[in-house]
């Protein structure tokens, strides 16, 4: 056992052998800072399902009011904030609309039709984004052969998109559809964050237009766990009792949202380090003959694809000799994305590794 001569603990040694990685799968993969930990191990903390939690309250309180909303609810998982959204806001045998690559559609398990008896028109969209037009076209007429169109569901930034943003006039637009057809509107933003910073928009302007509205602490904001949804009072109140029948009412959990407050304090504005670790990236992998069509870099999010001597897995494999951990997302494509946890001398490696290959 290779740990046993040179490190105290087999976790000293695996927290070794993480600072050597650069992990660019996902901004799934930070760990809590130390000063994040501090945060929650001093942390007060109740039996939250009573609402007695103080740092659950005092994270649902400051959320809401960051984004001017009436209230909010923590949650384990933006799934589940998506999830709890959704059944709240239809009936089964409704209609979704969604654009075709998004995380509510692909990537949560066929929850929309599991949990909510819900059927979705997904929509093949601009990079993860839908059009009002598109939205209008999408909705069904008043016939009894048709699904009733509930819902709209936008993700901000688009992860299938490559992180791309909407611009906040086609919301406006979108909007406008909703109210003129009866529609409500819920926004994934599981990376609103990074949205909001690569356009500099504010949390009120998205407050304002959404009825739903769910965001990952646990992405680039570094916290280990988390998500809130935030709505009207009386839509948070129902999704109190949906998130108990999901199995999502936690006990003491306010040790994990003193996580979720230290990075709402601490880890937004840093987001622009990540965007520009991202635009750097990518302009090393445009140089090489090996790369081919990179999605535009808004945000945190590189999606590329390998042609000529390299597929997906095989580039993914020989990054991974290097200790830079990418990952294929299909059999041409390779996705990185940068988060607080990649260090501006990662960066630097890893553009000498891409120089070099
Ligand atoms: C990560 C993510 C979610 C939620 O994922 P969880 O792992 O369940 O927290 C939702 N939407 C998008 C776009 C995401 O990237």
């Amino acid at each position: 056992m290779l740990w046993k001569n040179n490190y105290a603990s087999k976790n000293q040694f695996s927290n070794y052998i993480c600072a050597m990685i650069t992990d660019l799968r996902s901004d799934t993969f930070t760990k809590p800072s130390p000063q994040m930990l501090e945060a929650m191990f001093t942390a007060a903390v109740g039996d939250d399902v009573f609402g007695e939690d103080p740092s659950i309250n005092e994270l649902e309180s400051m959320a809401a009011s960051l984004f001017q909303m009436e209230a909010a609810i923590f949650c384990p998982s933006g799934t589940m904030t998506n999830q709890i959204a959704i059944k709240c806001h239809t009936q089964p045998g409704d209609e979704v609309v969604c654009d075709k690559l998004s995380h509510v559609y692909i990537y949560e398990a066929g929850g929309i039709a599991f949990n909510s008896g819900c059927q979705v028109k997904p929509i093949a969209g601009d990079r993860g984004r839908l059009t009002a037009d598109d939205v209008l076209e999408a909705i069904n007429p008043h016939d009894i052969h048709k699904a009733h169109t509930a819902l709209v569901s936008l993700e901000n930034t688009a992860n299938r998109g490559g992180g791309s943003c909407y611009e906040f006039t086609e919301i406006l637009e979108i909007r406008e559809r909703c109210l003129q057809n009866n529609l409500l509107l819920h926004l994934d933003g599981a990376r609103l964050w990074n949205a909001l910073v690569a356009k500099g928009e504010t949390p009120p302007q998205y407050g304002e237009v959404f009825d739903s509205i769910s965001i990952c602490l646990s992405k680039g904001l570094g916290a280990p766990v988390g998500s809130l949804l935030l709505g009207k009072k009386d839509f948070i109140q129902k999704a109190r009792r949906v998130r108990k029948v999901f199995g999502g009412g936690m006990r003491q959990a306010g040790y994990l949202a003193a996580a979720g407050i230290y990075a709402l304090k601490n880890n937004i504005n840093r987001l622009e380090e990540d965007h520009l670790h991202a635009k750097q990236i990518a302009e090393a992998l445009i140089k090489k003959d090996f790369v081919g069509k990179i999605m535009p870099v808004e945000t945190n999010i590189l999606i590329f694809e390998l042609k000529e001597s390299f597929t997906a897995k095989s580039f993914e494999e020989e990054l991974a000799r290097s200790g830079i951990l990418s990952i294929a997302i299909s059999p041409s494509q390779v996705r990185m994305v940068t988060h607080l946890d990649i260090t501006p001398e990662m960066v630097k490696t890893l553009l000498a590794v891409i120089k070099a290959l």
